[in-house]
């Protein structure tokens, strides 16, 4: 049970994984959580950092796809300034937004990647879908009610995961 919420990464920043480590992986699109991974709620627009990132995938030809929980009108308004696609309602921890997308490229499972920052909706969904995950440290420490709430379990998870898992550790990239 508690290796559907094992990353199979866990990586300070996103910003660090570069087009070079992906391909290394044979990783050729990238799919992304959108609250407080690409973007915090207070800096809608996303940073320098990370707008850099995008630019370096987008030369490598990696395509970048938002996949998130939320509806259609609130993801199109928040990625409207980043110029990503994206699937909303994609019902994570379940793998149908991810298993949509990945059929959209006609991308092998073991190329693509789905990063995120919440064990139980982001790596679950990657898990059941069958599909390599980072986990990254949240942009802001402060979240939504709904998010808090999945935040109190997501703490035990993550005691029970380090115990069984003692290796995972927080690197700087994927080659740490
Ligand atoms: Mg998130």
């Amino acid at each position: 049970m508690l290796e559907i919420f094992k990353p199979t990464w866990m990586v300070n920043s996103i910003y660090s994984v570069s087009p070079a480590q992906l391909k290394e992986q044979g990783i050729r699109a990238v799919f992304s959580d959108l609250d407080n991974t690409l973007i915090a709620w207070n800096n809608p627009d996303g940073t320098p950092e990370l707008k850099e990132w995008m630019n370096a995938l987008h030369e490598a030809n990696i395509p970048l796809i938002v996949i998130s929980n939320n509806s259609k009108e609130r993801v199109a308004k928040a990625v409207n300034n980043l110029d990503l696609p994206f699937v909303s309602r994609s019902l994570k921890p379940l793998s149908f937004g991810i298993e949509r997308a990945r059929k959209k490229l006609g991308l092998e499972k073991k190329e693509v990647v789905m990063v995120g920052d919440q064990l139980l909706t982001d790596v679950a969904a990657a898990n059941q879908a069958g599909i390599r995950s980072i986990l990254v440290q949240p942009l802001l420490n402060t979240d939504k009610w709904d998010t808090r709430i999945n935040r109190f379990f997501e703490r035990r998870v993550w005691k029970k995961l380090m115990k069984k898992y003692p290796d995972l550790k927080w690197q700087e990239d994927l080659n740490d």
